[in-house]
């Protein structure tokens, strides 16, 4: 029967196959006494042994190279400490054979090193790879190691040493698990590196059975075992779009049918705009610009310096669309210059447009910004106010526009159930809505999107979300307005095709998940889509929301 492990996912992809266990040879060597006259020689062994492991690993990590190269010399040094070697050979001065004075001197240190804080303990599993390999020499028993297998495997590990990571036959090892380590471990650190799908931190990872089919997912963390042919297939399905559409040749994103729905990249600032570029965003959807001035926030950045910023952006899309959003701040993001000191709640404070309607001089000197910022680029300049809330807001947003002489499109973010709900009337002031659906799930749900306590109800997939998002783009769409999504919901590929079918023109998303959600709208039809969106908010909660669209998108 189908069950489900939650660990932490480290590195992304999807595996399925067969567990081979990390071979763990028995390694504590018997605690012989050896002749006082012996002790020179067994030294001596533990000497050869030490330095033999030391230049092995040297050599793996000159193969590798890159960052498992540091690893592995970090760990020859390690093998190398002349303090340990003292306690070596001070260990078979009394009797020790020279196997268990390294066993026993490499254990003492362990035990130091996992009670020293986080970092330190990190490297408890590099220091148990380097006595094991110095055991197994003495021993003269295999290395422990990756096992041997002609079909390819997840590889499960209580923890990975780097030097079996590093050298991961990429074609036989379809993913790893592991039970211990964490974000930070080196494990973790070179999956990232070599691709390799990887869920650290698996509560019972060690006790699967060796042969046991299991479903890893890097992106979620999750690992299905004995997965049933439905959840096979879906990761399976899931896994080959990611590939075949990271894959896939960059285009303008449209339904099957040809239903055009650009995609557009969200960034904070110029360093985001190559990635925007290379995944063939059409245009920036959100330039969230408090970001650039989040670190130097006492001051309001002089025109100048904003305009040089956004003159970076603009010039990247010639000829594509850049929406810029003038500086949200207040509640996870003050700024000094704007943001009013000791709110009770600065959610429900002094935040966004509200900010910027009490410091008229801030938003002038923007939009001032944006102005000589585009002027003689051929860009289609876009902006639009945060927190907007109602008609009155947005007619003051709009007349600070025409008063900075801005020749750009404004329009509004839809954050709130209120501008959702009354987006008509703020459509008679501003040219197009911009659904932030991350603030409008927590003003809709009354849900902190700060507070984990509270983070299922920042699921998009809620149907009131839903609800409201038809809302506005039914409003829009009768005006002949644009409204977008800019907002998390917009990178997931299925909720994408859904936000299509209730009216949404266009989708703005971090870089990465552009090619995803090109992929999974070219699949579908507009009307496919419609009827998805239907079915989603038919349902009373995120989870059937999400199943009833994934029955109509399958087509099942
Ligand atoms: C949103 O709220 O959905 C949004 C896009 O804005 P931010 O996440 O920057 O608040
Ligand atoms: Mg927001």
């Amino acid at each position: 029967m189908e069950a489900m492990l939650q660990g932490v996912g480290v590195s992304h992809g999807v595996a399925v196959g067969e567990v081979r266990h990390m071979g763990t040879a028995a390694l504590e060597p018997p605690a012989r006494r050896i002749r006082p006259e012996d002790a020179p020689r067994e030294q001596a062994r533990a000497r050869q042994a030490v330095e033999a492991v030391a230049a092995d690993l040297n050599a793996r990590g000159q193969l590798a190279g890159g960052e498992a190269q540091a690893v592995l010399e970090a760990q020859a040094l390690m093998a190398l400490d002349p303090e340990l070697m003292a306690d070596v050979e001070r260990r078979v001065t009394v009797g020790s054979t020279a196997e268990r004075a390294v066993y026993d001197a490499l254990s003492a240190y362990r035990a130091l090193l996992a009670g020293a804080g986080e970092y330190l303990a990190g490297r408890v599993a590099d220091l148990d790879d380097v006595r094991n390999r110095i055991v197994a020499r003495l021993l003269g028993v295999p290395m422990p190691g990756v096992p041997d297998s002609d079909e390819p495997f997840v590889l499960v590990a209580r923890d990975l040493a780097p030097a079996d990571t590093a050298l991961l036959d990429t074609s036989l090892v379809l993913g790893f698990v592991t039970q211990e380590g964490g974000p930070t471990s080196h494990s973790a650190i070179l999956a990232r590196a070599l691709g390799v799908p990887a869920v650290v931190a698996l509560p019972g990872a060690v006790e699967l059975a060796e042969g046991t089919v299991v479903a890893v997912d890097g992106s979620t963390g999750e690992v299905f075992v004995s997965p049933g042919q439905e959840r096979r297939a879906a990761l399976t399905a899931a896994a080959a779009e990611r590939k075949a559409a990271a894959a896939a040749a960059a285009g303008p994103g449209a339904t099957s049918d040809g239903h055009r729905v650009p995609l557009l990249a969200n960034i904070g600032g110029p360093a985001d705009v190559a990635a925007a570029v290379a995944a063939g965003a059409e245009g920036v959807g959100l330039f969230r610009t408090e970001f650039l001035f989040l670190d130097d926030a006492a001051t309001a950045p002089s025109q100048e310096r904003q305009a040089e910023v956004y003159r970076r952006v603009l010039e990247a899309f010639p000829e594509g669309r850049v929406v810029v959003r003038v500086l949200d701040a207040g509640a996870d993001k003050p700024l000094g210059f704007l943001t009013p000191a000791d709110e009770p709640n600065p959610a429900l404070g002094v935040r966004g447009l509200r900010a910027l309607l009490d410091h008229p001089e801030v938003l002038a000197t923007q939009l001032r910004a944006l102005a000589q910022a585009s002027s003689g680029l051929p860009v289609h300049l876009e902006v639009m106010a945060p927190m907007v809330a109602d008609r009155q807001d947005a007619k003051a947003f709009a007349d600070a526009c025409r008063e900075a002489g801005l020749g750009a499109k404004f329009g509004a973010m839809v954050e709130i159930p209120s501008a959702a709900l009354r987006a008509r009337s703020i459509l008679r002031e501003v040219e197009f809505l911009s659904l932030g659906t991350n603030d409008l799930a927590q003003y809709t749900f009354a849900a902190d999107r700060q507070v984990g306590a509270v983070s299922r109800y920042q699921d998009p997939w809620q149907p009131a979300l839903l609800d409201l998002v038809a809302l506005a783009a039914e409003a829009a769409g009768a005006e002949g307005r644009g409204c977008g999504v800019c907002g998390e919901a917009a990178a997931d590929p299925l909720l994408a095709c859904v936000l299509t079918g209730l009216g949404v023109t266009s989708l703005s998303m971090g870089a990465a998940s552009i090619p995803y959600v090109r992929a999974a709208l070219a699949r579908h039809s507009l009307a496919q889509c419609r009827r998805a969106a239907e079915a989603a908010r038919a349902t009373d909660g995120a989870d059937a929301a999400r199943r009833a669209a994934r029955r109509v998108l399958s087509g099942e």
